[in-house]
């Protein structure tokens, strides 16, 4: 079995009716990046750059940042790798960060994520010369998270605009064309108004770790309430299905990158919800792409229009379950 799913490694995502799909790793540190190459992965759909900022006293300069980036596209070679932008606060906290600010009183809806690298743009601009610089040595994408507004996305684009000028002028080498900039979808708002949101993106990365924790009001770390943490929620699957197709109307990509992208039984819903990109922890990556390859895309979307006209969890889940046993 275990020598099995190795071999899958090399195989292509490929579902039974031959379509193509994407199926990325996630990454905490740049130099994790060998689980992602050995499990396969297409690229890098989510490095999760504030693990850069943890354990440690002090911030990492642009020199740095760059530096462990630069090696993580040299060895991805020539596969995307999609960066996201310092996702602080809430139940992630970063040591030299923490002590700067004061703890929101509820740290899920306060200073976190971008709006705490528009509040200090200088934690922005130095991640920002980080990605365009590394750029320069291979495909970049810029991925912001919990973005619930377009005119968050647009100041982000001026302040990449911004950093590329004076990066150009300081003599470096950056991506160019400027890499694409994404924004993730993980606030129930976000959701709904993807349409907006698609007119200033690049692309779309649904985040469901914060999705499902907004939308249900389920603090994704809260044992005692973790029962309630549902991912087939139909509200969840709503969200999701409007988000995608709003990035299809927009014709943006759209790649899922929570944990639900990483579990071969809600991959199969996604993939039937008109995803074509997953994300997932390099682990995941043998299991998913074995369903992957044994699915039908057809019967999937079939069973996905299905399982969407229903309104009752319970039900939603029996007919996922059927699903993955007919096609397992
Ligand atoms: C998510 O929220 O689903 C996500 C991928 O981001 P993180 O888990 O890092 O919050
Ligand atoms: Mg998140």
């Amino acid at each position: 079995e275990r020598e099995q799913l190795k071999a899958l490694a090399g195989l292509p995502a490929i579902t039974r009716d031959g379509t193509s799909l994407t199926l990325n790793a996630n990454l905490e540190l740049p130099r994790e990046m060998e689980g992602a190459r050995d499990a396969g992965a297409a690229g890098v759909g989510l490095l999760r750059t504030e693990f850069m900022y943890m354990n440690r006293d002090d911030l990492p300069g642009e020199e740095e940042q760059y530096q462990e980036l630069r090696d993580l596209i040299i060895a991805m070679d020539g596969r995307p790798v999609t960066a996201r932008t310092l996702d602080v606060g809430g139940e992630k906290l970063a040591g030299a960060l923490a002590d700067r600010f004061a703890t929101p009183a509820n740290p899920a809806l306060g200073l976190r994520a971008i709006r705490l690298g528009l509040k200090e743009p200088k934690l922005l601009e130095t991640q920002l010369a980080a990605m365009l610089r590394a750029g320069a040595h291979g495909p970049i994408r810029i991925l912001v998270p919990m973005i619930s507004n377009p005119s968050e996305m647009r100041k982000v684009r001026e302040l990449m605009r911004a950093v590329a000028r004076r990066l150009l002028r300081r003599g470096h080498a950056i991506a160019d064309p400027l890499p694409p900039l994404g924004a993730m979808i993980e606030i129930p708002g976000a959701a709904l108004a993807a349409d907006s949101l698609a007119s200033v993106s690049d692309f779309f990365a649904i985040g469901t770790n914060d999705l499902i924790q907004y939308t249900l009001a389920i603090d994704r770390g809260d044992e005692q309430v973790a029962y309630l943490y549902d991912p087939l929620h139909p509200a969840v699957l709503r969200l999701v299905q409007f988000t995608v197709e709003a990035a299809g109307r927009a014709g943006i990509p759209v790649s899922v990158c929570g944990e639900m992208a990483g579990d071969p039984r809600y991959a199969a819903l996604l993939l039937g919800l008109g995803v074509r990109e997953l994300s997932m922890a390099p682990g995941n990556l043998p299991l998913v792409k074995r369903r992957v390859r044994g699915l039908d895309l057809r019967e999937a979307t079939r069973r996905a229009g299905m399982i969407m006209s229903q309104t009752d969890g319970g039900r939603i889940a029996a007919l996922l379950d059927d699903f993955n046993e007919a096609l397992g």
